[in-house]
């Protein structure tokens, strides 16, 4: 099944027969992807780079169908989801995070009139065939968070640890208030 995703296919073809893709791939198979979060972790000595992190699985739920705009204009609809590894910008050190995001999109030839159908969005095809990685690279990388950061401060490493010691107090700075404002009644 990884096969459909992977090749070259006519997203017509797959229309037509309702086409169901479900299944995991690694980090790697998404070219761009993988090249962003290389160039991201290349900033870090090398043995404190995620291990492996190429072969970190993305899950892939896929399916193709036409809508009620007729059999020139296959949809494609779905959910992808895996984990981002990258450089935390607060402590600078590797940190990872779930990073999701469904596709709805209109598959028309390129140069084509604009179609505005729900809330999909176009996907322009250079030719009758794709190849479905390309898109869901694309949608990971727009999916992607501007900067990658620890979940909450106490993750962080080192560097934020030793130079803010206040720094969990500090990101609730109005703890203390209420307590004071009880006081005060
Ligand atoms: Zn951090």
């Amino acid at each position: 099944m990884t096969r459909l995703l992977l090749d070259s296919v006519f997203p017509s073809k797959l229309a037509e027969r309702r086409q169901v893709i479900d299944c995991e791939v690694q980090i790697k198979n998404f070219a761009r992807l993988t090249e962003i979060v290389q160039s991201d972790l290349a900033v870090l000595p090398a043995e404190k780079r995620p291990a492996k992190w190429q072969q970190i699985p993305v899950a892939v739920r896929l399916s193709f169908d036409f809508g009620t705009l007729g059999k020139s204009v296959p949809l494609l609809k779905g959910e992808v989801s895996t984990t981002l590894v990258g450089v935390c910008q607060r402590c600078l050190e590797a940190c990872s995070l779930p990073l999701k995001t469904t596709l709805r999109y209109l598959l028309i030839p390129l140069g084509a009139d604009a179609i505005e159908y729900e809330d999909y969005e176009i996907w322009e095809l250079a030719e009758k065939t794709m190849r479905p990685i390309e898109l869901l690279d694309e949608a990971l990388i727009m999916a992607m968070p501007f900067s990658v950061f620890h979940r909450s401060i106490e993750e962080c490493g080192p560097l934020v640890q030793e130079f803010s010691p206040a720094a969990g107090k500090m990101a609730r700075p109005f703890a203390g208030l209420r307590a004071q404002l009880k006081d005060l009644k």
